[in-house]
């Protein structure tokens, strides 16, 4: 019971580590313009790194033992518990007991990070804090009876600092400066990392679009995507978590599914799960639907002015055309539907190459022209709202 008592309380550790390390990578990096010529090994050493450890975060933590999107071989499992740990965000196992929560319970006094507790609260404040979950591991059973997972666990001070010390060192040594590296691929980069994955809990649930969803504040924001390797299509995943992709246009900016593909591709991933595009498009075009019909409500008042000063025929054209663009949106993705489950019965059945190779382009122009038409269509119904806004009325 005393973990219950202890809800709210300062996790003193935790909170000093956290506030002194920015202070001193500031300081430091300050300090080394300053004073020491420049050098671009330690610059390169600390981009490197910082992927290295983003995307353990990313394609490890997050996608791989959070949310078991796709299935790994143990060496790659191994290497992320040992690449993972340099990020310093606590073990496989506790991250994901974290963000299992934050899905399950999103938005609510359950979710870990809640962001309707504000921005420095779901950013930095709640890992300084004893959660009302604190040390409960009940919902990542299977991460702790997995031994790669359970190794980390045990180990994962040990294999952190043994990291974060010797691979900077080391490198430092090859490179005959040792404290640069140390500052910049170790005290600056792992700063860095930190603060980019926090903004997905913060800055991804207030700020951003949110093309699949409002059910919840996640949020779709493309430059966070560039500096968390592809998390920062943050509604996406949130209506989607089981997708091994974050961006899932392939013009998305989204390493992590890069890697997972190329780890696939060499015999090193499996299971990849996907979201069918029907479905994706479905829900986008459903939220945008009911997202319409709410501004006519909350407009309706403006609608009757609007009424007033447009024709009738003119009021008669632009809902038609609505509609009309509606119902081809719908037929279309009914279409899609058909079509890919025709070419994914055609993969099962083992028909041709050339067969199934046709179905799939087929299926690709499908989506295309869908994807061409909603963007006319979304287009379309912001001209409509913008027309009965009160101050057009
Ligand atoms: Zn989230
Ligand atoms: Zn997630």
């Amino acid at each position: 019971m005393s973990e219950t008592n202890e809800t709210g309380s300062i996790i003193w550790t935790n909170a000093i580590f956290l506030f002194i390390t920015p202070v001193l990578a500031v300081a430091a990096a300050a300090w080394h313009i300053a004073t020491q010529p420049f050098a671009w090994a330690p610059i390169i050493a600390a981009i490197v790194l910082y992927f290295v450890a983003g995307m353990s975060i990313t394609a490890a933590y997050h996608r791989l033992f959070s949310h078991r999107s796709y299935k790994a071989s143990p060496v790659v499992k191994a290497i992320f518990a040992v690449t993972g740990a340099s990020a310093w965000q606590n073990s496989i196992v506790e991250w994901a007991s974290d963000h299992r929560r934050h899905h399950l319970y999103v938005d609510t006094d359950d979710d870990p990070y809640n962001a309707h507790r504000g921005f420095w609260y779901s950013h930095i404040l709640w890992i300084c804090t004893r959660g009302r979950y604190h040390g409960d591991l009940t919902n990542v059973e299977d991460l702790l009876n997995d031994p790669i997972c359970a190794w980390q666990h045990r180990h994962y001070w040990k294999i952190s600092i043994a990291f974060n010390v010797l691979v900077p060192v080391t490198l430092g040594w090859l490179t005959g400066d040792i404290l640069s590296m140390v500052i910049w691929a170790g005290l600056i980069r792992v700063v860095v990392v930190h603060h980019t994955t926090f903004l997905i809990n913060s800055w991804a649930h207030m700020f951003g679009s949110q093309p699949y969803s409002d059910h919840n504040t996640a949020r779709d924001s493309w430059w966070l995507a560039f500096l968390t390797h592809g998390e920062g299509y943050h509604n996406y995943h949130h209506a989607f978590e089981t997708d091994y992709r974050n961006g899932r246009s392939w013009y998305d900016w989204d390493p992590s599914k890069w890697l997972i593909s190329v780890m696939e591709w060499v015999g090193l991933a499996r299971d990849l799960r996907r979201v069918p595009d029907d479905m994706v498009l479905r829900r986008r075009f459903e939220e945008g639907r009911s997202r319409f019909v709410d501004d006519l409500e909350e407009w309706g008042q403006a609608w009757e002015a609007w009424k007033d000063e447009v024709t009738a025929g003119a009021q008669d054209a632009l809902g038609k055309h609505l509609l009309s663009a509606e119902e081809r949106i719908d037929t279309a993705l009914r279409d899609l539907r058909k079509k890919r489950a025709a070419w994914q019965k055609a993969i099962r059945d083992n028909q041709p190459r050339d067969t199934i190779r046709s179905m799939r382009k087929a299926c690709r122009n499908a989506q295309r022209s869908i994807a061409d038409a909603m963007s006319e269509w979304e287009t379309m119904m912001s001209q409509y709202t913008l027309s009965m806004h009160p101050q057009f009325a």
